[in-house]
């Protein structure tokens, strides 16, 4: 019997449930096992998402081929492709990891779909849920709806976060299932991927960032000697890098939650880390469970309002705006610095994700789902469940969501927690040379600015909407869809 192990976001070789019982399996019925990753470019999430992925498969392959294994990276329409490595090496069970969203979900209703038609076994596991998604529900028996109450539960039930055995099992068994001459190519990055990585933007945004499992426990570790005890003071400041970076490893499975979750309570209990500072960094990785858990139950919501009254609002839809935002030239330094971060980098901070959500939904009406994919194309993180869920939070139409009459004012938030302007000018160079007083509004510093030679509407742009004036017909809004709902 032969077992296919099929990656979707699940890029490591210690603690992967479904490689290690397709590794014990075959041990003991002298099968053969195929790992593989299917590149189907029709299936994915975005640009900058698809360079950390390639970067990440070359990763995998090495890490496979140092412990005796090897990797398979098979290019061509998902359902197809699945057809032929079934057909070709006899599979008779496929094993893979459950991931909600887009593409994952409509991968593996494609995976059932041919399995059945092959009377293949298809093996789902939950191993990139803290605890799985279906059976974890309030005392009504429905999904959690509300984030503390999910975290307090789940916090009360911590036993019922699974614990995954760290091994990786007998991976050489990987290599007695020879490739066929014709498919020798799945040994290299799909050739599409090949041509992403080639572009000079593609180097130029990974020049200075390593990917893999071992570079995500370094990270980890890193994290926790450095920044954790200051995380809960400093997480919010954009210029002090005091979070852990970790989101696209923990997206891309280089490091799983339940790992880093019993990896956290052993260092507590040897003494070696104190609970006040572990717990508000692990609520925060509890916000991506409830948003796994929200989008499974949820699936429409990653196109349509958690709440069904705010289906009918009325978006603007300029593209001309739309475009103003996503190359940070609104003339608001802070969601220009948050853009152009984004663009330069494939990380834009936390607290910055919010305001420019805010701003682009609120103060200038346009629609969500034109910042989501924006997201979604230019984010190493972009992620289906987080992704839905902080862009309909920070819209005020998700579950547990920021009130739709509550808008963040970039510049009063600017100067919370940015007040020095380090981070604007970071990347607004034009603006460096502003005092820290108008760095965050200059077209109230017009004196300022001409004494600076900084010209607005030239040098920088004039704000694309009065704030305040915005914030008013915003409210008006959701005044006018009230009496109409
Ligand atoms: C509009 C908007 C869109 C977002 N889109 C994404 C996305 O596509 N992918 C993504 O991973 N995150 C997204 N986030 C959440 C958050 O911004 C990132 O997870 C965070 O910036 C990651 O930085 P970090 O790894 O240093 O986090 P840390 O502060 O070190 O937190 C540790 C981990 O907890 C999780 N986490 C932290 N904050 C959140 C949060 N608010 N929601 C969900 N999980 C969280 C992440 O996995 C993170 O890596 C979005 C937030 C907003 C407001």
């Amino acid at each position: 019997m032969n077992t296919l192990v099929w990656i979707q976001r699940e890029f490591r070789t210690t603690a992967l449930p479904a490689l290690q019982a397709a590794l014990s399996e075959a041990e003991k019925s002298s099968g053969k096992v195929m790992v593989a990753y299917f590149h189907d470019e029709n299936q994915v999430i975005g640009e900058a998402n698809n360079v950390w992925l390639s970067y990440s498969l070359l990763q995998l392959k090495a890490d496979f081929t140092a412990l005796g294994g090897q990797l398979c990276m098979v290019e061509g329409e998902f359902s197809s492709m699945l057809n032929q490595v079934i057909a070709d090496y006899q599979i008779s069970k496929v094993v893979y990891s459950f991931q909600v969203g887009t593409p994952f979900e409509q991968m593996q209703q494609q995976a059932l779909e041919v399995c059945k038609h092959k009377k293949v076994v298809l093996q789902p596991f939950y191993s990139e849920f803290l605890v799985p998604a279906g059976e974890f529900l309030n005392k009504q028996h429905k999904p959690y709806l509300v984030f503390t109450p999910f975290y307090n539960a789940l916090m009360k039930q911590s036993h019922l976060i699974q614990p995954i055995e760290e091994s990786v099992g007998d991976i050489g068994l990987t290599l007695k299932l020879k490739l066929k001459d014709k498919h020798q190519t799945w040994l290299s990055l799909p050739m599409n991927l090949q041509n992403l990585i080639a572009l000079p933007w593609a180097k130029k945004i990974m020049q200075s960032t390593q990917v893999g499992e071992q570079q995500a426990w370094h990270k980890l570790q890193q994290f926790l000697k450095d920044d954790l005890e200051t995380y809960q003071t400093d997480r919010d400041f954009p210029s002090l890098l005091a979070t852990s970076g970790l989101s696209p490893y923990l997206n891309f499975g280089q490091i799983n939650s339940s790992v880093i979750y019993y990896y956290l309570q052993s260092l507590m209990e040897e003494g070696h880390l104190k609970s006040e500072y572990v717990m508000p960094w692990l609520r925060q990785l509890v916000w991506k469970e409830f948003a796994r858990h929200l989008l499974m139950h949820f699936p429409d919501t990653e196109n349509a309002p958690f709440q069904a009254k705010y289906q009918s609002m009325h978006w603007q839809m300029d593209e001309q705006i739309i475009q103003a935002w996503q190359q940070g030239k609104t003339g608001i330094p802070i969601i220009d610095a948050g853009m152009r971060e984004l663009w330069q980098t494939g990380n834009m901070h936390n607290r910055v994700r919010m305001l420019v959500a805010s701003f682009l939904t609120k103060n200038l009406n346009q629609h969500w789902l034109a910042g989501k994919s924006w997201f979604d194309n230019t984010l190493f993180d972009a992620d289906p469940a987080n992704n839905v869920m902080g862009w309909q939070w920070v819209a005020g139409f998700g579950v547990d969501a920021a009130p739709y009459y509550r808008l963040f004012n970039p510049v009063t938030q600017s100067v919370k927690f940015d007040g020095k302007g380090e981070y604007l000018r970071q990347w607004l160079p034009e603006l460096k040379h502003l005092s820290n007083k108008a760095i965050h509004n200059p077209w109230e510093y017009t004196e300022e600015c001409r004494l600076k030679s900084i010209e607005l509407g030239k040098d920088y742009p004039q704000p694309l909407v009065d704030l305040k004036q915005s914030r008013a017909q915003h409210l008006e809004r959701v005044a006018l869809m009230k009496t109409a709902s």
